[in-house]
C-alpha cells in the first residue's frame, strides 16, 4: 500500500484513495449512486466518524443527509460497484454490488483504511432484476446488530449512517427507503476471487490476491508461498470469527460464499438473529428451508465456503495443478484445529477455567447437551453462572445440571483463585445482553413509524453489553412465552 498522505483537509474530514479501482477493470464497474427525492437524517454514528477521524460535527448537519443519500458525493468519491460470484444456497452463481455502491477507501492519520460504501443507493450493472434500493427496516436492522456485535467484541462491518430516501421501495408492500452507510476493513469476499477464477482471468486473480494480502495479511507476502499463506491466513480468521458467533449465538442466517468477507469480518447482517434458547439446530431465515445455515452448522458451512475460495485460488497455489490441489488440502486441513483451539480458548473464559485441563471439553459439552436439551436460554445461562457459584438452584434443579454445577465447582476450586475474582473474569465475556429478535422487531416497527426512541434505548444498552443497569433489566428478557418463533427475511 502507498504511505498515507496528509489529510486532504475535504470538508468532513474525508481522505480518499482508490486502491480497488486500480485493480483490473474486470473487477468493478463505475457507477454513480441513482438520485432520491427527499434525503433526510434518521441515525448518524458519531463514536464510529470520531474513530475513523472524521468530522463528525460537520458531518451531521442537517443539510449533509444528501452527502449519505447518493444524492451529493464527498469531494475526492470514486463510486464503483464490485463485480463478485457466490455460492448461494450450494449453487454458483454470478452477482456483484446489485445495490452497494463503494465511495472509496478512507484513510485514518493512523494508517488505517476502510471502505466506505453506500448500501441501497441505486441500480448498478449487477442489479440483475432488483431496484437496487433498501427499506428503512433492515438497513436500521444491520445498523442496530452490528453495532451490537462491535460492542461484543466480535470483528465486524460497521453502521456510519442510515438516511431515509423520501421515496418507497416495494417490497410484498411499499416501505420506506434507506441508504446505509457501510464501513468495512474491506468488502472482498470468497465470491470475488470466485468471480476472478470463473472468468479464468488469471490477471485479475492474481492482482486480487496481492491486494488482498496487502491490505490484510501484510506478513503473507514474505512466505515461501505468498499465496498458500494468503489462503491460511484467511482460513484462520474465519476460524477464530466462527468461534466468536457461536460463543454468542449469532446466527448469520445466509453464509453463502459472497457473504463472507476475506477480511474476517462479519458482514451481511439480512436474516441473521441470536439465540434466545440453546439449540443448534435454530434457523431464523425464512427461506432457509432445510437449514444449511443452523446455527450448529456454521463452523462446516465456513469450511465449505473457505474449500471453494481454495479452489479459486489452485492456479495460484502451483504450477502444478495435482500440487496446488495437496496445497490447498493441506490449508484447509488446518480449519478444524483452528477452530477447536478458538472454540475452547472462549468456552474457558466463559466458564472461568483457566489453563487447558483434560476433560475441559466433556464440562463444555455437558452443559451445551443439558442447555440443549432443557431448552436453556444461551446468553443468560452463561451469565446467570457467574451469579449462581454457590446456589445452582437459581438456575436450575434439575439434577443434571445440579451434578454438572458439582464437577465445575471442583475445577473451579483446583484452581485456587477466589471464586470472586473467578466471577469477575467470568462476567468480562458472558454478555448480559444481546440483540434479542423480539425486542429488535419492536424497535424496527416504531422506527418505521417515525418514533426512533425505542431504537436509541436499545442501541445504547447494547453499546455495553456487558454492563446492564437494574433499570434495564428488562433488556435481559428472553421473549415472553408464546412468542412466535422468529422468522427473518433476506434481501430486503
Ligand atoms: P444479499 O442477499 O443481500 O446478500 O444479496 C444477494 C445479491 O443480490 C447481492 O449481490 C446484492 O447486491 C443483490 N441485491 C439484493 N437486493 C437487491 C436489490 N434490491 N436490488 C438489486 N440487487 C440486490
Ligand atoms: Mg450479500
Amino acid at each position: 500500500m502507498p504511505p498515507v498522505p496528509k489529510p486532504s483537509g475535504e470538508q468532513g474530514g474525508w481522505c480518499w484513495d482508490h486502491s480497488y479501482a486500480r485493480l483490473p477493470e474486470a473487477l468493478h464497474a463505475t457507477v454513480r449512486p441513482g438520485r432520491v427525492p427527499m434525503p433526510q437524517w434518521v441515525v448518524f454514528n458519531r463514536n464510529l466518524a470520531d474513530g475513523l477521524r472524521l468530522d463528525a460535527a460537520w458531518l451531521a448537519q442537517a443539510g449533509n443527509a444528501d452527502l449519505f443519500s447518493g444524492n451529493r458525493l464527498p469531494d475526492g468519491a470514486q463510486p464503483l460497484a464490485q463485480a463478485y460470484a457466490g455460492h448461494q444456497y450450494g449453487r454458483f452463481t454470478i452477482l456483484g454490488d446489485g445495490r452497494a455502491i463503494l465511495l472509496g477507501e478512507h484513510r485514518t492519520p493512523d494508517g488505517e483504511r476502510w471502505d466506505i460504501q453506500l448500501k441501497g443507493a441505486g441500480r448498478t450493472p449487477f442489479s440483475r432484476g432488483g431496484d437496487g434500493r433498501a427499506a428503512l427496516a433492515p438497513m436500521l436492522r444491520e445498523f442496530l446488530i452490528s453495532e451490537a456485535m462491535q460492542a461484543l467484541g466480535i470483528p465486524t462491518t460497521r453502521s456510519l449512517a442510515v438516511v431515509s430516501t423520501g421515496e418507497p421501495v416495494f417490497r410484498e408492500t411499499p416501505r420506506p427507503g434507506a441508504v446505509l452507510t457501510r464501513v468495512a476493513a474491506s468488502h472482498i469476499r470468497v465470491g470475488t476471487f470466485e468471480w476472478a477464477a470463473a472468468r479464468r482471468d488469471r490477471e485479475a486473480l492474481e492482482a486480487l490476491a496481492i491486494h488482498t494480502s496487502a491490505r490484510h495479511f501484510p506478513a503473507t507476502r514474505a512466505a515461501r508461498n505468498p499465496h498458500a499463506a494468503l489462503l491460511a491466513a484467511i482460513v484462520e480468521r474465519q476460524a477464530s470469527l466462527i468461534a466468536r458467533w457461536q460463543w454468542v449465538g449469532f446466527v448469520h442466517g445466509v453464509m453463502n460464499t459472497d457473504n463472507m468477507a476475506v477480511s474476517g469480518e462479519t458482514l451481511d447482517y439480512g436474516p441473521c438473529a441470536f439465540l434466545d434458547a440453546c439449540d443448534p439446530a435454530a434457523v431464523f431465515s425464512s427461506i432457509d428451508a432445510h437449514g444449511r445455515y443452523a446455527y450448529g452448522r456454521q463452523p462446516d458451512i465456513a469450511l465449505w465456503n473457505l474449500t471453494r475460495l481454495a479452489e479459486s485460488l489452485l492456479p495460484l497455489l502451483h504450477a502444478h495443478p495435482a500440487s496446488a490441489v495437496a496445497v490447498a488440502q493441506e490449508v484447509l486441513g488446518e480449519f478444524p484445529a483452528h477452530f477447536h483451539r478458538h472454540w475452547m480458548d472462549m468456552a474457558r473464559a466463559k466458564l472461568g477455567l483457566r489453563g487447558p485441563e483434560a476433560g475441559d471439553e466433556d464440562l463444555v459439552r455437558d452443559l451445551l447437551d443439558w442447555m440443549t436439551r432443557t431448552g436453556a436460554d444461551f446468553t443468560n445461562t452463561f451469565r446467570e453462572l457467574g451469579d449462581a457459584m454457590e446456589d445452582p438452584g437459581s438456575i436450575s434443579n434439575d439434577a443434571g445440571f445440579r451434578h454438572w454445577h458439582c464437577s465445575w465447582k471442583a475445577r473451579l476450586h483446583s484452581q485456587g483463585k477466589s471464586l470472586e475474582a473467578v466471577r469477575a473474569a467470568m462476567q468480562r465475556c458472558n454478555p448480559a445482553v444481546i440483540p434479542r429478535n423480539h425486542q429488535v422487531e419492536a424497535v424496527l416497527d416504531a422506527a418505521v413509524e417515525g418514533d426512533m426512541s425505542p431504537f436509541d434505548q436499545l442501541l445504547t444498552v447494547l453499546q455495553t453489553p456487558f454492563e446492564l443497569r437494574s433499570e434495564d433489566a428488562k433488556f435481559a428478557d428472553p421473549p415472553p412465552p408464546g412468542t412466535p418463533p422468529c422468522r427473518t427475511l433476506c434481501g430486503t
